[in-house]
């Protein structure tokens, strides 16, 4: 434990904000980004990221400038452009200044996003020099501990087509779909167990040294109350924020639970 613990205080933390299809205005999408911004400079430490939905990419970056929060998307088409309607390419994205990309939400995964179609997307972020953000998690727990086969599954088919160069550049989402948006919260062992198994599977995937590398964070139902002892027991490196990314207060707070 105390060894996994170690590893993750060498990592700058990262917070990443998933809006969603939220909020309803530009507006509103303008003035979150602004507390973001100004808590960004209260906390060094944090690599903080705003993915908001696509209609208000420019308006936050506008806003973000020269900042140290950085813009992520929520999904992505694997080409740079062209004749796919109603999709965004990974050229658009890093021309638009973005670069996070959150893949494999459990969201679009319920819309038929295939394990497949996440591998391809994730190599097709990193040449883009976008940092995928892959989501992973289970629907439901079953006591035998089936679901760990589960998320290994998911985890070797979204990086089975990327290079190990490039390995270094990838974010683990953890997010147990009955945590997402239901107030239900991961307990600490769990997610301290689930972080570990994780790097298993990485270390086994590639090389240990490479998977110490990977940030592995947690997402389902992060809020101000409970960050902090999901950052300290968790042994993870960060949270994917749903609901709460959108209040700018208790935002401000689960960043703080980073330190
Ligand atoms: C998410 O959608 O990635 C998420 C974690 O949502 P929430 O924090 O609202 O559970």
């Amino acid at each position: 434990m105390l060894q996994f613990q170690h590893m993750k205080n060498t990592k700058e933390s990262l917070v990443i904000a998933n809006w969603k299809m939220n909020p309803m205005t530009v507006l509103d999408a303008k003035n979150i980004c602004t507390t973001i911004k100004a808590t960004a400079k209260k906390y060094p430490h944090a690599m903080i990221v705003v993915a908001p939905p696509t209609l208000f990419m420019l308006e936050c970056k506008k806003i973000l400038g020269a900042s140290s929060v950085k813009l992520g998307a929520q999904t992505m088409h694997q080409s740079a452009c062209g004749a796919q309607t109603g999709e965004i390419g990974t050229g658009m994205l890093t021309a638009a200044g973005v670069s996070f990309v959150i893949l494999g939400h459990s969201e679009r995964r319920a819309l038929g996003e295939t394990d497949a179609a996440i591998g391809v997307k994730v190599l097709a972020a990193l040449k883009a020099r976008l940092t995928p953000v892959i989501c992973i998690g289970e629907k439901e727990r079953d006591s035998q501990g089936n679901f760990y086969t589960h998320i290994e599954a998911q985890i070797k088919s979204a990086l089975t087509l990327i290079p190990k160069a490039r390995f270094k550049d990838v974010v683990i989402a953890y997010e147990p779909i009955w945590a997402i948006g239901t107030g239900l919260t991961a307990n600490v062992d769990d997610v301290y167990e689930m972080k570990l198994f994780i790097h298993k599977v990485l270390s086994k995937q590639f090389d240990r040294s490479a998977a110490n590398r990977v940030r592995i964070i947690y997402g389902g139902s992060v809020t101000a109350e409970n960050a902090t002892q999901l950052y300290a027991g968790g042994g993870i490196d960060g949270f994917l924020v749903g609901g709460a990314s959108l209040k700018p207060i208790e935002f401000t707070k689960i960043i703080a639970a980073t330190v």
